[in-house]
């Protein structure tokens, strides 16, 4: 068996669009394809603008920039979260602010945020850790109070909503990710969400650039020149293509995947009721794009146990994050092991089960299997 943590489905279109750019010969960004997927995801998102980037790491680097704060403002977020969240602070010339987690979602906590307010702080970002929405009705009120921009990282979590509305379009700009392990994939890409026009249009300029390129190539202005502060965030056509197939089965390849997510819950909830680990939990206001399946055991040791078995059963169990707060980099912000207790007991005792569309049930059947015997030998 070699049952991997995931893998992307390509669609055939995909194959089929990618011909049609590379004998276009048009192949840097901004092209058709790119205007195709991007109305396609305004129209996914109801949501007035949405910009394709080379990544939601830059997405993300876009919105910090579009906060024009000023150098050293500072930004909170999750400390349990991947590197890009924390680095598009940091390259935007601000500081990140670690807060710690609620353990029913892994998702930042709002009483720790108000803790970590100062006079410095500009934003909040909410990480939807798996798909599954941060107390976005807690947040909004802390952003309103105190007149802070809330940035969501919707990396893990397109098609997942909250109160009925996507995640990613709540706050007042949302990024998604299209890496090879999210829910849609193109390789490398991502996007910027807002309703903001005023946003919109300076994303635009920074994406190309700094310059106003595209308000020229749209016939708005008859020259384009150098007017901001950005960087090349344009996907190429390429990568656009496959993303403007790969939308298409969004409904389809998370229906997929809840699928498999109820599978483990199902078959693993006998574990759960004899107290050997605990499953997810999708509070009542939310749905979830079922992005990834995670459990947590009583402690690290068993964690790792379950891990290094399954995986000498050929399965692709693996944990994350390394909390950002205590890895090498967060700890020259001044932090140290200690200081975010829940991020740092979770973080060792969750442990991630393979998740994908194509996932088969006798894999599945496999898995499952696998983990039982494990429980009734050693816990
Ligand atoms: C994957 C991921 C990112 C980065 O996405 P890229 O498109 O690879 O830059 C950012 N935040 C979270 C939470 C992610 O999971």
């Amino acid at each position: 068996m070699n049952i991997p943590l995931c893998k992307a489905h390509i669609p055939s279109q995909a194959f089929e669009n990618i011909y049609k750019v590379l004998s276009s010969g048009k192949l840097s960004g901004d092209g058709s394809f790119c205007h195709i997927a991007e109305e396609k995801l305004k129209k996914i998102f109801n949501i007035k603008n949405a910009l394709l980037t080379s990544s939601c790491t830059h997405a993300l680097e876009t919105a910090m920039l579009l906060l024009e704060a000023d150098y050293q403002d500072e930004v909170i977020l999750p400390s349990y979260t991947f590197a890009s969240t924390a680095n598009s602070v940091i390259v935007a010339g601000l500081k990140p602010v670690f807060c710690d987690i609620n353990p029913t979602t892994m998702n930042m906590d709002p009483s720790d945020v108000v803790k970590k307010i100062t006079p410095r702080t500009k934003a909040i970002i909410p990480v939807h850790y798996a798909g599954v929405a941060c107390d976005m009705e807690s947040l909004l009120k802390i952003g309103n109070t105190y007149k802070l921009k809330i940035v969501e990282d919707a990396a893990h979590s397109i098609g997942a909503t909250w109160q009925n509305v996507s995640l990613g379009t709540i706050g007042d700009m949302g990024t998604l990710s299209f890496h090879d392990t999210k829910n849609i994939v193109c390789g490398e890409g991502g996007a910027l969400l807002t309703n903001n026009e005023e946003l919109a249009e300076k994303a635009l300029i920074i994406r190309e650039k700094g310059t106003n390129r595209t308000q020229f190539l749209r016939g708005q202005i008859d020259k384009y020149t150098w007017v901001l502060r950005g960087s090349s965030y344009v996907l190429a056509e390429p990568l656009a293509a496959i993303l403007a197939a790969e939308l298409d089965l969004l409904e389809e390849l998370n229906f997929k995947r809840q699928h498999i997510y109820n599978y483990y819950i199902s078959n693993l909830n006998t574990l759960e009721k004899q107290e050997k680990f605990t499953l997810p939990h999708i509070p009542k206001n939310c749905t979830s794009n079922y992005h990834l399946f995670h459990i947590i055991l009583n402690n690290e040791q068993n964690r790792n146990a379950l891990m290094e078995h399954l995986r000498s059963k050929g399965i692709g169990a693996t944990f994350h994050y390394i909390p950002l707060h205590t890895a090498p980099l967060g700890q020259t912000f001044g932090y140290k092991v200690g200081d975010l207790p829940i991020t740092e007991d979770f973080s060792k005792r969750l442990l991630r089960l393979p998740l994908y569309p194509d996932l088969d049930e006798q894999s599945l059947q496999y898995i499952v299997e696998e983990i039982h015997n494990w429980c009734d030998k050693n816990l």
